[in-house]
């Protein structure tokens, strides 16, 4: 339970069969670094970048980027630090990427698609990232958001590689990446689900209207499926597939993700304690046997039962 997990001393993440299960911070900024060490992050699965350009009418320079990114790597000196380069959109617009209006912001010009239309500010991204990582001991990875294709990743990876980034890789976030994760993932060198997106892609389901609130909720057997195909093309290619969404804080559904193929999970940071728990109690078979059992079912509530039951069973 919480209390115990919470006074239970901090280990790295790991199932009951020995098997780890690196367990990494979702952070919005390098301020949040040394309270995510203090709870037991073992790095950063998920660093968003939006915030070093949505407080200001232009974008950043190199050198404040270079300065942010730099801070962030410093916290985390031998440890996995992923960033996302900049997720903007008509639902975070931003003066100098994207001003036109969109009728569905959500499926109009954000992510990788917006850095694509405006690619100076990805090569200055990349150039402050590759800069910062020289500066530090932390172990790089970047990716990009809201990649659809096949062709996006390998966009991405290329203009990454370009700038000396030796680990480049991909969100999948939007069903079609997901489909087609095994050729995604024979060009990144890994991929990371962010479920808040597949979620909303999955169910047509806008995240951020509270009339289909409901629909939201990656225990949808139609999403755990998806994460399914990715899951399996990471282990067939012999690539890391982690999971920075809510998800991965729900400490069953933390079970389930890694019964289907997750390799690390990242979330905000007070969550850590009572996913680590949870892990503990579970070998890899019975994580795969929970996640069975979750697929199997029609709809989210039923999954998260059947997932309850299966995690009861000796
Ligand atoms: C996600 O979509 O799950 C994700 C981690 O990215 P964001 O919430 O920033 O869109
Ligand atoms: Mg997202």
């Amino acid at each position: 339970d919480r209390a115990a997990a919470a006074s239970a001393p901090i280990t790295d993440g790991a199932l009951a069969d020995g098997t780890a299960i690196p367990l990494l911070a979702n952070l919005g900024n390098a301020d949040g670094a040394a309270e995510a060490v203090a709870l037991g992050a073992e790095g950063v699965g998920l660093f968003r970048t939006e915030f070093l350009f949505l407080s200001s009418s232009q974008a950043p320079t190199v050198e404040q980027q270079r300065e942010a990114y730099t801070k962030l790597l410093a916290a985390f000196p031998g440890k996995k630090v992923v960033v996302r380069v900049l997720d903007a959109g008509a639902d975070k617009p931003l003066a100098f990427l994207n001003d036109a209006h969109e009728e569905n912001p959500a499926l109009g010009l954000r992510g990788i698609r917006a850095l694509r239309a405006s690619e100076d500010i990805l090569r200055e991204q990349l150039t402050a990232l590759a800069e910062a990582d020289a500066a530090t001991q932390a172990d790089l990875w970047v990716m990009a958001p809201m990649v659809a294709t096949v062709e996006e990743t390998e966009y991405f990876v290329a203009l990454a590689r370009d700038y000396g980034i030796k680990t480049a890789g991909v969100m999948v976030e939007v069903p079609s990446s997901a489909l087609l994760a095994d050729r995604v993932l024979t060009h990144a060198d890994f991929a990371s689900i962010g479920t808040n997106d597949l979620t909303q892609y999955t169910m047509a389901a806008d995240r951020l209207l509270g009339s289909v609130a409901s629909f939201q909720d990656p225990w949808h057997p139609a999403v755990l499926r998806l994460i399914r195909e990715v899951g399996d093309a990471g282990r067939a290619n012999g690539k890391p597939v982690g999971i920075c969404g809510e998800a991965a804080a729900d400490p069953l559904l933390a079970v389930v993700l890694v019964g289907l193929g997750a390799t690390s999970l990242s979330m905000a940071p007070t969550a850590l304690a009572d996913v680590r728990a949870t892990l503990l109690q579970h070998t890899l078979d019975q994580a795969c046997v929970i996640a069975s059992a979750a697929l199997a079912a029609s709809d989210a509530a039923s999954a998260r039962v059947a997932a309850q039951e299966a995690a009861a069973r000796p």
